[in-house]
């Protein structure tokens, strides 16, 4: 394998799913950014999906877009706000995209004859995928996330990729880090480190030696339990880390750069760096846990339940509350309950309908705009919810009973929202919606010019439906502003009420671009309405 200038830090998991392995990796790239390494992240998941747009975000949470396009975890979600820098489509590989390469190249007849095998072909190409997003970033580390729990059937081919890495390339160059759970005995109020013991030999079984050890514990351990998991484990018991829990995500940093994370990370891959600033951080964090007031906003969604179907709104939602100094409190609203009746909207200092898919629960979602505009409640549309404000607004102030959008309605008298002629029909489904970066033109005088305090933007969109052109003319009369058009005059990306004190829509996704210390300029400003 070809010398590569850079490192890499592979992080695996063990003992169960959901100990936040996505924001231990994501603070291992923060720490190390904030010693002014150039990082890069990426996340290796192991489904065959060929990427999350097909994934129901009711079971795997939010569906993550890239400036460039591609749909990708929530992870690269947390990876983009934790270093604050934008990733693209080369952070995100899962099998179905590994398979989808190797089998192109077999049909192509690339393989020469040779029967094509998990080892050495799909970990060759994993391979070539973890080296690729090094190259073309240039980072210094590349911090590597395998999806899933060691043990799992579909993460073997990347930890046997991974194990080659290591062999293949000088000592120095990779460290294994692996996020456990050390668990307490509700009994007995014991820490037991069993569970990790199980999950290192299984990750020794498969020919991984785990350099550090990060130990999730709900308490502190003690020097006794440390030097335990040490011993059973074979790791230097200065590289037991241990994480406790805490309140809000954004901690996770402070408490890895508390336990020397980055001193020990540094050393391993005989990085000389600076130790990292984390001051500005820490002030952040320090924002986020001291409010001067409080705030409740409602969300009103499908499935409100599954809450990390709206990971990004809700950080979004944080960073501007921590910005304008207030507690930002969610009220999750059933969009079926606003259908049944909208007094569960009474007593909201703000009203956000988020994106979308599905006709389930779309009558509330445009009940809940119509009643902000009359109630004068400061309210924010995001794509699916900025076009049930248009819906809203047609029926309700220009009269059209009939407006519909044909995603749900195919035989309204007023297609409001619809697709447009140059879109064709939708055969397939994976990866054919508008995505990724598109720019838009800001109207002088409006809120969305006066929130980014210029005249062009990019952002991040994943729709398929489009305001109707042809009836700008009529929405404009009728005292909606189109206050974001695309360059060509055709697509409308913003649209906002301007006899209301903050009714905003907008057509893209602003949470995907939202970060700690520079909150998104619509989030910020619908929050401070909401005060
Ligand atoms: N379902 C809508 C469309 O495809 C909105 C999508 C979204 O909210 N992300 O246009």
């Amino acid at each position: 394998m070809r010398a590569t200038v850079g490192k890499f830090v592979f992080v695996t998991g063990g003992v169960v799913s959901g100990l936040g392995k996505g924001v231990v990796t994501a603070s291992l790239g923060g720490i190390l950014r904030s010693s002014g390494l150039k990082v890069t992240l990426q996340k290796a998941d192991p489904y065959i999906n060929v990427d999350a747009g097909t994934m129901n975000p009711y079971e795997h949470g939010e569906v993550f877009v890239t400036g460039d396009g591609q749909e990708t975890d929530l992870d690269i979600g947390h990876y983009e706000r934790f270093t604050q820098q934008d990733l693209t489509s080369s952070n995100y590989l899962t099998t179905g995209q590994v398979y989808w390469n190797v089998i192109q190249a077999e049909r192509r007849g690339d393989y020469l004859g040779q029967t094509v095998q998990v080892v050495p072909h799909v970990t060759d190409e994993i391979k070539r995928l973890i080296r690729r997003a090094q190259e073309i970033t240039g980072a210094e580390v590349s911090i590597v996330e395998v999806g899933g729990t060691v043990g799992d059937i579909e993460g073997l081919p990347y930890l046997e990729a991974l194990r080659q890495m290591r062999d293949e390339l000088p000592r120095e160059d990779t460290a294994f880090v692996h996020l456990t759970y050390v668990p307490v005995l509700s009994t007995t109020g014991e820490l037991k480190t069993k569970p990790t013991q199980h999950s290192v030999r299984e990750l020794r079984a498969l020919g991984i030696q785990p350099d550090i050890i990060v130990a999730r514990t709900p308490t502190p351990l003690s020097p006794g339990l440390r030097e335990k998991i040490a011993l059973f484990c074979d790791v230097a018991v200065t590289h037991v880390v241990q994480e406790t829990d805490v309140e809000s995500i954004y901690e996770v940093p402070l408490v890895l750069r508390s336990e020397g994370m980055d001193e020990k990370l540094l050393h391993r891959l005989r990085l000389r760096a600076r130790p990292g600033d984390l001051t500005p951080w820490e002030e952040f964090v320090q924002r986020l846990k001291r409010p001067n007031g409080r705030v409740t906003i409602g969300i009103v969604g499908k499935y409100v339940e599954a809450h990390d179907a709206y990971m990004s709104i809700v950080e979004s939602l944080r960073h501007a509350g921590a910005a304008v100094g207030t507690a930002v409190e969610l009220a999750w609203i059933p969009s079926v309950a606003v259908e049944e009746d909208e007094g569960v909207l009474q007593s909201l200092d703000g009203i956000l309908v988020p994106g979308g898919f599905g006709e389930r629960g779309i009558e509330g979602k445009v009940r809940a705009a119509d009643y902000a505009r009359r109630a004068r409640v400061p309210f924010f549309g995001i794509c699916l919810g900025m076009q049930c404000a248009v819906i809203a607004f047609s029926r309700s102030v220009l009269g059209w009973s009939g407006a519909v959008s044909t995603e749900f309605s195919p035989q309204g008298a007023y297609p409001v929202i619809d697709l447009l002629p140059e879109q064709g029909g939708v055969e397939i489904k994976g990866g054919t919606m508008r995505l990724g970066e598109y720019p838009a033109r800001l109207e002088e005088g409006s809120r969305m010019r006066a929130a980014y305090g210029r005249e062009l933007i990019v952002e991040r969109h994943r729709h398929r439906y489009e305001f109707n052109p042809q009836y700008m003319e009529e929405f404009r009369r009728a005292g909606m502003k189109l206050s974001g058009i695309s360059p060509d005059g055709r697509l409308v990306e913003a649209v906002e009420l301007v006899d209301h004190p903050w009714y905003v829509g907008v057509q893209f996704h602003p949470e995907f671009t939202s970060r700690p210390l520079l909150p998104h300029p619509l989030f910020r400003e619908f929050v401070r309405a909401c005060v």
